[in-house]
């Protein structure tokens, strides 16, 4: 019967029914970890009344726990991961609200010494612009974190943050959704991250992340400026590296003088003189020697540890450039098919739509289903099955359609 069921039910539905029979099986061990935690949580600053009153209706979510323990099943290039996030519409996105929160924006800048298209690209790149907050209850995954699985002695933190940041009254329960992990609001922090470093910037006594824009940019700008950020500093530049020259010392952390970069020959790729002087600069090489080479300042180190991910720094390094209005970077990746704009990323999945597949929604973002989708597809046409979302496939897609006709 066991091994029907099984034959019965796709992976997906199967995984399903196992994280809702998981989590029935929860419900008793869970109970007597949350009464355990009261104590801690008090000790921590938690009222008796703000614990009991938020945590009576609290049920685990042991699907939040499947996420903890989930190897990524695919590698993201890294022309992949820059196509999807700096892309033509992030920036007359980011434009547009740098227009719109300009005085705020200003106000930032002036008391934080972060200047506007830096914190705007944090926020683009982290909530698209407070459009992706994610949908998980912070309560909920935060508890059942606290109590399974690794790491529980650091969720817990989380778990009693959150809670001090609804017994101030700073933001209601039901707007805490965020990640699997906790990450939540505009800014995606985590919430004792919050309690150190969000600020009240619109002047209503709250320090609201998810639904106040002023106070979700000065709360970014104040993590830089905690986190070094010199307003005297450019995060770097995309550089252009003569030939011969030793990439050996390459690396973010290995920094050297500024000088000494441009006396070995390296150029900016925009043509501008490279600033001499005893600058700290590293040479990044994301994708090594024949891709794009960035030399990198401490303010870079200030946007890494924003989420401990060069890919990520350079991410808003270069967002933050193109919305000054500077072009795309001056090198290719070192591939022969490029990423793809979420605009490409829709066009791929309404041709698979087209095609028959079930992608879902095409909202651009490439989950397990549009890679399977794609596989599939790359099958029928006699494609390598790779499921990688490229201009390669995009283009057997679109010529498949073109052949086929309309209708
Ligand atoms: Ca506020």
């Amino acid at each position: 019967m066991k091994s029907l069921l099984a034959t019965a039910l796709s992976g997906a539905a199967l995984t399903l029914l196992t994280g809702a029979a998981q989590t029935a099986q929860a419900a008793e061990p869970f109970a007597a970890c949350l009464s355990q935690l009261r104590g801690p949580a008090l000790k921590a600053g938690v009222s008796g009344a703000t614990f009991d009153r938020h945590t009576a209706g609290l049920a685990p979510d042991m699907a939040v726990i499947g996420l903890l323990d989930a190897q990524p099943e695919f590698k993201t290039p890294i022309w992949d991961y820059m196509a999807g996030l700096v892309d033509d519409e992030r920036v007359s996105d980011g434009q547009a609200g740098m227009a719109r929160w300009q005085s705020e924006l200003d106000r930032a800048a002036s008391r934080y010494g972060v200047d506007p298209a830096t914190i705007a690209a944090v926020w683009g790149v982290e909530s698209n612009f407070g459009r992706t907050l994610g949908g998980r209850p912070l309560l909920t995954s935060l508890s059942t974190l606290s109590c399974f699985g690794r790491r529980q002695a650091y969720f817990r933190g989380e778990f009693f943050a959150t809670l001090k940041i609804i017994q101030d009254e700073h933001i209601a329960p039901d707007r805490l959704v965020g990640s699997w992990a906790g990450a939540f609001g505009q800014t995606q922090f985590m919430p004792s991250t919050y309690l150190r470093l969000a600020v009240d910037f619109d002047g209503d006594g709250r320090r609201d992340l998810v639904d106040s824009v002023p106070d979700a940019l000065a709360s970014t700008a104040n993590f830089l400026k905690r986190a070094g950020w010199n307003p005297a500093l450019d995060w770097g530049y995309e550089v252009r590296l003569p030939a011969g020259v030793d990439t050996a010392g390459a690396g973010r952390k290995n920094k050297r003088p500024m000088s000494s970069w441009a006396r070995q020959g390296v150029t900016r790729a925009d043509g501008q003189p490279l600033p001499g002087g005893d600058t700290p600069a590293g040479l990044l090489l994301p994708a090594g020697r024949n891709g794009p080479a960035f030399l990198v300042t401490r303010n870079f180190d200030a946007l890494y540890s924003y989420n401990a991910a060069e890919s990520y720094a350079l991410a808003i390094a270069h967002l933050s450039d193109r919305l000054r209005g500077a072009g795309p970077l001056t090198q290719a990746w070192p591939t022969d098919d490029p990423g793809l704009s979420r605009a490409e990323r829709r066009e791929l999945q309404r041709l698979l739509i087209a095609k028959g597949y079930d992608v879902g929604e095409p909202d651009g973002m490439i989950g397990a289903r549009t890679r399977q989708a794609l596989q599939a597809a790359q099958r029928e046409l006699g494609l390598p099955a790779d499921g990688r979302a490229g201009q390669k496939a995009l283009k057997a897609l679109k010529a498949s359609a073109a052949a086929k006709g309309p209708g």
